[in-house]
């Protein structure tokens, strides 16, 4: 007969654990305080659930060696594996949140390398031999490309935005079209932005039209500024209108009142050419006479995680020298990456071919098609009769709140596994050592050419006949 006094006896001491060859080995290769620490926790968690447990001969097992052995190299697992990894993109939106939105080119990469291991003039004038801006890095860059009088880097494009907000509209009221108030995700909303720089929203016009009188009649001594936002991954389609870009100039210079354009993705070439859906460039929103205009780093850019602030010189110095700009300033590695991203911008093409999220969105579809074919006679291979396997047309997304409606023609490797359900098999290739993430569509799981890079492929094929495997 088991009793509880019993088990807790037979629970092993730390010191005499920590003796066991796979502890030993876990000792060898991580920090001795957090192997300690899960033994600890381990043999703890154990006299818990010897002390609660019903029955006493139920909880036998966990008293054992290598239940305690198993239970803490978990633990010290959930410490010390990498936590942000890479995984393979096979859902087929180029600019994913949720997966760290834009893959850096070759050159950024090598410029945050470059200044990660090193010191750097980071703020310092080499010239003059004393302190610099960081901003210095990358203005006459922003301004050469989008044709503006000055430029700012910050944190992030909701930075970008709260910046401009608290110090050129803080205490007055800011115009915007109803149409425009709108969630892009994570919790971002724009009245909410709005109310916390100290700004007073005055929302103008309805959800679906909004015309330049409505602006003009709500324009007031206590206005401050006139605000338009890229609705991003919201589109109202059918009777609507909204003011144009001229229009809004217009009637903020007859008020000596500035123009502040949040255009979200902030694209810097002509993507129509490639054949998607307009989608207004930085360098538009400039010459339309836009005062401040903010877009992402990370999102249609395709460089690091940053926001981007162009427009008239007044304003931009004004939002540099405001003390906001010092909490949510731009970080070295993000501006080398910036810097090195940017530079690519002066030739299209070479834009086109060396930014991935460029890259992605333009590939033709006969190369997307012929890399299914490949993938599905890879997987064939190894799979056997366990998964059918084909490769087909479907389509993909820009993602990151650009081009909401606009579906971009693909190659998709499809699967339908035989002993395993769907469901399944997605989450074992998501659990995969290099997790797989594709997406579950009509009973089967896709995996999208157009956000696989050729390094994904045999991670891939590795996971897909591990899953099938069992
Ligand atoms: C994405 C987006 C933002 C937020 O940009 P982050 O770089 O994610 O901070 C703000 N405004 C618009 C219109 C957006 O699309």
């Amino acid at each position: 007969m088991t009793d509880k006094q019993d088990l807790l006896r037979r629970l092993p001491k730390v010191d005499d654990l920590l003796k066991d060859p796979a502890l030993v080995k876990l000792l060898a290769g991580n920090p001795r305080r957090v192997v300690v620490d899960a033994v600890r926790s381990a043999i703890e968690a154990a006299r818990i659930e010897i002390d609660v447990a019903s029955r006493p001969e139920d909880a036998a097992g966990i008293v054992e060696p290598a239940s305690l052995v198993a239970d803490a190299a978990r633990l010290v697992a959930d410490i010390m594996d990498p936590s942000l990894r890479r995984v393979v993109n096979a859902t087929g939106v180029v600019v994913h949140t949720n997966l760290g939105r834009s893959v850096l080119s070759p050159a950024a990469i090598a410029a945050v390398v470059e200044v990660a291991g090193a010191y750097s003039n980071t703020e310092f004038d080499i010239a003059a031999g004393k302190r610099g801006s960081r901003h210095d890095h990358i203005d006459k860059l922003l301004c050469r490309l989008t044709g503006a009088e000055a430029a700012l880097a910050v944190n992030n494009n909701a930075a970008a935005v709260l910046l401009a907000l608290s110090a050129l509209a803080k205490g007055k009221e800011v115009i915007i079209s109803r149409g425009q108030l709108v969630e892009i995700g994570g919790s971002f909303r724009i009245p909410d932005v709005m109310r916390q720089s100290g700004a007073k929203l005055r929302e103008v016009g309805a959800t679906n039209k909004t015309h330049i009188v409505d602006y003009r009649a709500a324009i007031t001594e206590k206005t401050g500024l006139i605000m338009r936002a890229h609705p991003s991954n919201f589109q109202v389609v059918g009777f609507s209108a909204e003011v144009g870009l001229a229009e809004m100039v217009a009637v903020a210079r007859e008020n000596e009142l500035p123009v502040l354009n949040d255009l979200g993705s902030g694209v810097m070439v002509d993507i129509a050419v490639a054949g998607l859906p307009d989608e207004p460039t930085v360098q538009a929103s400039v010459a339309a006479g836009i005062d401040v205009t903010t877009f992402s780093g990370d999102k249609l850019l395709g460089g690091p995680q940053a926001g981007i602030a162009v427009g008239k010189k007044a304003f931009i110095d004004k939002m540099k020298k405001h003390p906001l700009a010092r909490a949510v300033r731009i970080d070295k590695m993000t501006l080398a990456a910036l810097e090195a991203t940017l530079k690519v911008y002066f030739d299209e093409d070479t834009a086109a071919r060396e930014i991935p999220t460029l890259a992605m969105l333009y590939a033709p579809l006969a190369e997307l098609k012929k890399r299914a074919d490949d993938l599905s006679a890879r997987i064939e291979a190894v799979a056997g009769d366990a998964v059918a396997v084909s490769a087909e047309d479907d389509t993909s997304k820009a993602g990151g709140g650009a081009l909401p409606l606009a579906e971009l023609p693909t190659a998709v490797v499809a699967l339908l596994p035989r002993r395993i359900s769907v469901n399944k098999l997605e989450k074992l290739l998501r659990g995969f050592d290099v997790p797989i993430i594709g997406r579950i569509q009509d009973g089967r799981l896709l995996l999208d050419l157009r956000t696989i890079f050729p390094r994904d492929v045999p991670d891939i094929v590795a996971a897909v006949t591990s899953a099938l495997a069992r």
